[in-house]
């Protein structure tokens, strides 16, 4: 597919977490994918990414019509719905894409994105509270 090509990422999950991401990436010159199931999210996003799809990303087959299992990079920003957010992850870990990112909106959520597999699990409300807090003490040496 053509937005399938070396420097391109797909974003599943277009909430506040994933469309900042999608947009950066763009902004940086990456080809995104964005799918989300919701057509406001998807909606407001169109024109602003490559592509954008209204798709329910737990579906194998609406993945690989739209040629997810090419991709080499994929973040799943999928949070509030963690069963979805596991169904997706797996569906791309079985695909064999090899860089996955996935959010995790808590401890035993992120473990469990750990045992599947996934290569970068990330916690943006701890990370970012983290950050903050050296923002507070005024270290900015600190701020990584
Ligand atoms: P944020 O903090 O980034 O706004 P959130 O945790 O409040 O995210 P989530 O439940 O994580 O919200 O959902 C993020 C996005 O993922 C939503 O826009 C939602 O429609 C989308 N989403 C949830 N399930 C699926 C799915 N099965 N397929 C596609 N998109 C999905």
């Amino acid at each position: 597919a053509e937005v399938a090509a070396a420097d391109s990422v797909v974003v599943i999950g277009l909430g506040r977490f994933g469309q900042a991401l999608a947009l950066e990436l763009m902004d940086n010159g990456t080809d995104v994918l964005g799918i989300d199931e919701r057509e406001d999210a998807a909606q407001s996003l169109n024109g602003l990414l490559t592509h954008v799809v209204q798709a329910d990303a737990t579906k194998e087959e609406a993945l690989r019509q739209l040629s997810v299992h090419e991709f080499d990079r994929a973040v799943v920003a999928i949070g509030t719905d963690i069963e979805a957010s596991i169904l997706v992850t797996s569906l791309l870990l079985r695909f064999g894409i090899r860089d996955i990112w996935a959010k995790a909106v808590s401890d035993p959520h992120g473990a469990i994105l750990e045992q599947l597999g996934v290569g970068h699990v990330v916690y943006p409300e701890k990370d970012m509270g983290r950050r903050v807090a050296h923002l507070v003490r005024g270290r900015m040496q600190d701020y990584i």
